[in-house]
């Protein structure tokens, strides 16, 4: 899961890690507040779900309260489309105001998880700001690394040697050694699979300060996670994704044209294969799960019919657990309640498929059975080439 820039802050003040003064503001009146707290310039930050905001106009300095005003009523609400958000953009509910600083040096600083070698890794650069991704492409080498065993957590050493890698002095040594570890330790104590802060600044005044945040937790630790769960924003979720979380189906939005009902993760990842293999592209992953009832399937047929880019579905079931007959009569009920204006292509084994089948070919609905898998990927392709 991801949070804002402002609430990974919260985190990190707790930790006693440096970052500037400022407050969240969802009207231009909060924003022109909280600029007068401050006392001087500031900068208006959009707090969307993606990154690349200085790129796309979403981080503004203002220096007087008019310009305030200004730019906080051109943010809120604005369509901010950075080269992370996809063409689509996001639209800006929340800014941060922050206190503006002289900036000396923009440093990076990233860590993540190496599920190669199951070990933690940090990485730092000096070339932090906004062409981070400019310098992995192109010049890796300047992008230093450390792996650290997460059973012995990290050492002196370790600090010490990201810190003469990103050249600092003794007294920015000082400053950093300490700053390193805390990140460090509230990256475990969160269960973050991402914390990145780029930039990591040196201000004229020679003080290290966290800049810019961008923190993921694992979704397998939210259970034990009250406080990044109580920083869930739905409105930087896939509206879908969110209505199918509260019906129990594991749905996730694609871009392709041919919607898909599976039961189980891996047939579904099997299933998505062979749409591909067919030429088409899945609109959605879908798996209703093994104990699906018959009011799963009707919600997961209303979810891939409200995507408006979906031509054709394909319904995979091999039901053990889930029966054939129950799987029929969800989508029978589907589609009476919604109505259905594309091809549905069924593929239906094991138990009461028989069954299954012969309530769909009594429904008076037009389903097209399919004799295997692969026969019901190559239907279901061409199915969506016709519409
Ligand atoms: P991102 O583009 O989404 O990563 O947003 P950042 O928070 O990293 O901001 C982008 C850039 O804006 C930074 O790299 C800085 O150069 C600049 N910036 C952000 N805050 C300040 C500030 O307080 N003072 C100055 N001078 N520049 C800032
Ligand atoms: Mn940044």
């Amino acid at each position: 899961m991801k949070i804002h820039e402002y609430q990974a802050k919260q985190l990190l003040s707790r930790h006693d890690i440096p970052v500037p003064r400022g407050s969240l503001a969802l009207t231009v009146e909060e924003a022109v507040k909280a600029a007068a707290e401050i006392a001087g310039p500031v900068v208006l930050k959009a707090q969307v779900h993606a990154g690349g905001r200085g790129k796309g106009g979403g981080v503004q300095r203002a220096n007087s309260g008019e310009e305030v005003e200004l730019l906080a009523a051109k943010l809120l609400g604005m369509k901010l489309i950075t080269p992370q958000t996809g063409p689509k953009g996001k639209v800006v509910n929340k800014i941060l105001v922050e206190e503006a600083l002289d900036i000396a040096k923009e440093l990076y600083l990233g860590i993540l998880i190496d599920r190669a070698t199951a070990k933690i890794v940090v990485m730092a650069s000096t070339a932090g700001g906004m062409d981070i991704e400019a310098t992995a492409a192109t010049t890796p080498e300047k992008i230093a690394r450390i792996s650290i065993d997460p059973l012995l957590g990290i050492q002196g050493y370790h600090c010490r040697r990201l810190a003469f890698s990103l050249g600092l002095g003794a007294e920015e040594r000082q400053q950093f050694m300490p700053l390193l570890a805390a990140l460090y330790r509230l990256f475990v104590e969160y269960d973050c699979s991402l914390l990145e802060i780029n930039p990591l600044i040196l201000t004229a005044a020679q003080k290290l300060m966290v800049l810019d945040a961008k923190l993921e937790v694992d979704n397998n630790a939210l259970f034990r996670q009250p406080l990044v769960r109580s920083f869930r924003d739905l409105a930087e979720e896939e509206p879908l994704e969110v209505e199918a979380q509260a019906y129990h189906l594991s749905y996730i939005k694609l871009d392709g044209t041919i919607g898909n009902l599976v039961n189980g993760a891996g047939l579904a990842m099997a299933t998505m294969d062979l749409i591909k293999k067919a030429g088409a592209e899945p609109a959605n992953f879908l798996d209703v799960g093994g104990g699906a009832t018959a009011e799963m399937v009707e919600n997961g047929f209303r979810i891939i019919l409200s995507d408006p880019k979906v031509k054709a579905i394909l319904v995979n079931i091999f039901g053990g657990i889930l029966r054939g007959d129950i799987l029929a009569r969800g989508i029978v009920e589907a589609a009476r309640t919604c109505r259905i204006g594309v091809p549905v292509i069924v593929r239906l084994e094991g138990t009461n498929s028989e069954a299954g089948r012969q309530i769909l070919l009594h429904s008076g609905l037009n389903f097209i059975p399919a004799a295997d898998l692969q026969d019901a990927a190559r239907q279901v392709a061409m199915a969506a080439q016709e519409k």
